[in-house]
């Protein structure tokens, strides 16, 4: 169990918490606000890839300053959590509504409306969350570059998920003013900014999940498939032995290696 989960979660993932996603706590003016602008604002999303270079050139000491600063921030704030398939679907079979967006970093990175974030819900036909992102004047979600909402029922927002665990998609839950949660989306270290500030910056841009991976070297074929989808490079290739194996310092628990093993030699604990 981590932190969040002692302060948020009462003693079982924080993410199961119902009352983390209640219509009460979207009551909150200033939530309101806060959702409309991380979703809205594009153009101060623009400004992060060009950030992440001067953030390297820095002397340690105020990385560090940095770092502790930004944990700070994204805790209060837009705190971002990786968690494997099953968690997703035990969510969704507590949403009432599930909508897809359009992601606002792929917006930035790609210049794209590409669909991988998934607003939840446990209000009636979206609640207060889909009456919010269409109060959003002005916003992406609403403008001439956007398609608009997607009601998706649960199947279908479980299907759209399998497909984007195939595609090797990270996903990630995320707050807004934690402990609210607003969204679930999928991530992949080219496009999503929060990985790349992680992974390729060692920015606290999202924690790691609750789980890590392991490898059965009795199943392992050393086929090295899972090598090929782990975004974070956790899985590493003994030669001597022939088989794969995990850094258990660097896996941030998505699941996705263990779910393109045909060997089932992959397991999350
Ligand atoms: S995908 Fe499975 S069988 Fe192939 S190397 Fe990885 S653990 Fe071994
Ligand atoms: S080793 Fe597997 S579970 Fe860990 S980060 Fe890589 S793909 Fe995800």
């Amino acid at each position: 169990m981590c932190q969040f989960c002692v302060q948020h979660g009462e003693g079982q993932r924080w993410y199961f918490d119902a009352r983390n996603y209640s219509e009460d706590l979207l009551s909150d003016l200033r939530r309101r606000k806060v959702i409309r602008h991380m979703l809205g604002n594009v153009d101060e999303l623009r400004k992060v890839p060009e950030q992440l270079p001067a953030y390297d050139r820095l002397p340690s000491f105020l990385q560090w300053f940095f770092r502790w600063q930004m944990r700070r921030k994204l805790r209060r704030d837009h705190f971002g959590q990786v968690l494997p398939l099953e968690d997703v679907e035990r969510i969704f079979q507590m949403a009432t509504s599930i909508v897809r967006i359009p992601c606002v970093c792929r917006k930035v990175t790609t210049g794209e409306e590409k669909r991988f974030c998934y607003g939840i819900s446990m209000g009636p036909a979206g609640g207060k969350f889909v009456e919010i992102l269409q109060g959003g004047g002005g916003s992406f979600l609403l403008g001439p570059d956007c398609r608009g909402f997607e009601t998706l029922t649960r199947e279908e927002a479980l299907q759209a998920f399998r497909q984007h665990e195939r595609q090797g998609l990270c996903h990630s839950v995320w707050t807004f003013l934690t402990p609210f949660i607003g969204g679930i989306c999928n991530c992949d270290r080219a496009d999503c900014l929060a990985l790349k500030s992680a992974i390729s910056h060692g920015l606290p841009a999202i924690e790691k999940g609750h789980g890590r991976a392991s490898v059965n070297l009795q199943e392992c074929t050393g086929c090295r498939r899972c090598m090929e989808v782990c975004q974070f490079g956790a899985v590493f290739y003994s030669a001597g032995r022939k088989k794969a194996g995990i850094d258990a310092s660097k896996c941030y628990g998505c699941g996705i290696c263990r779910s393109v093993c045909e060997k089932n030699a992959i397991a999350l604990s």
